[in-house]
């Protein structure tokens, strides 16, 4: 068996016995998940740093929850009391760490300004509790690259963590991030080699994409094929979607990029593509 073939069966494996010859090395496989709506309580909080909050939450609801990828995303309803039509706000969160035996499912706010995810969890309290929905399905990118490199902010920062923690062992794995202040940097377990640049840029800001391609520069990609993801403030997304694209000359089809959040619009998930 040559080192496609292998690395084929061993992704085919991976994703539960559905081992078939139609699976194609690097093809990104699409799971439905049914979506439901479920309501969770709050079983601990730890400030991670001083602007991430994890919450872990807790419900005996979660015993069917599915996230098959990292980048997974569910909605959160927030309670909003004084709103005429008394429907509660969504905003779209990271499941960072799903615990099926015990129940537990961990999601990592990272703090800004205002909005009312952000006011949601600084206030947040064991007890507390909240409904999500979703996720609707998973994009799952195979463990078959020979690379990865991952780009994002605060924002982007659990599905990064998640990612890098369950790549395979030995797999490289550098990750761009931009933070406020060198407190804001985490670590993660992972088996994979990883190599984390940070950029300390302070406040989110409209240059920060001139400041994450000047950070790339120093970027050489390991041989053999990459996988890029990048997500964070749409614009800065796209900036360096196109960067990696059009003047780094990536294969387009192996990068993925979505905007996690909008510079002044509330709500905003944006799939960035052509
Ligand atoms: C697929 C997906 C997964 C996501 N996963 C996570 C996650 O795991 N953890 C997480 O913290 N965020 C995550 N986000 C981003 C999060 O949904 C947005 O930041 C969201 O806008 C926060 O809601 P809010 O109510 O706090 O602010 P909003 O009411 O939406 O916005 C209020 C104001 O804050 C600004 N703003 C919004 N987000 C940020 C930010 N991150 N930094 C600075 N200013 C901001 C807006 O431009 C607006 O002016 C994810 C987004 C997507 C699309």
């Amino acid at each position: 068996m040559n080192q496609i073939d292998r690395l084929r069966r061993r992704f085919a494996d991976e994703m539960g016995g559905a081992a078939n010859e139609s699976v194609g090395l690097h093809e990104t496989r699409r799971m439905r998940h049914e979506v439901r709506r479920r309501t969770l309580t709050v079983s601990r909080i730890e400030h991670l740093t001083p602007r991430m909050m994890r919450v872990h939450f807790i419900s005996p609801e979660l015993a069917d929850f599915a996230s098959a990828a990292p980048d997974d995303h569910v909605k959160l309803f927030f309670p909003q009391a004084g709103r005429i039509d008394g429907k509660p706000v969504m905003r779209d969160f990271t499941p960072r760490a799903f615990d099926r035996a015990a129940g537990r499912l961990t999601i990592d706010f990272a703090l800004h300004e205002n909005g009312p995810a952000t006011e949601w969890a600084a206030n947040a309290k064991v007890g507390d509790r909240l409904d999500i929905g979703g996720p609707r399905g998973s994009q799952i990118v195979p463990d078959d690259f020979d690379w990865y490199l991952l780009i994002g902010d605060e924002s982007a920062l659990p599905a990064i963590g998640r990612r890098v923690e369950e790549l395979r062992a030995g797999a490289p794995v550098t990750t761009l991030i931009a933070i406020v202040h060198p407190y804001e940097e985490q670590r993660f377990k992972t088996q994979a080699v990883w190599t984390p640049i940070w950029l300390h840029r302070g406040e989110p800001n409209k240059g920060d994409a001139d400041l994450l391609r000047d950070r790339l520069a120093d970027f050489t990609p390991p041989p053999g094929d990459g996988f890029i993801w990048i997500a964070g403030e749409a614009a800065i997304v796209r900036t360096l979607r196109a960067h990696m694209i059009e003047e780094r000359h990536h294969p387009k089809a192996w990068v993925k990029a979505a905007g996690y959040w909008q510079r002044g619009k509330a709500d905003a998930h944006v799939e960035i593509g052509d």
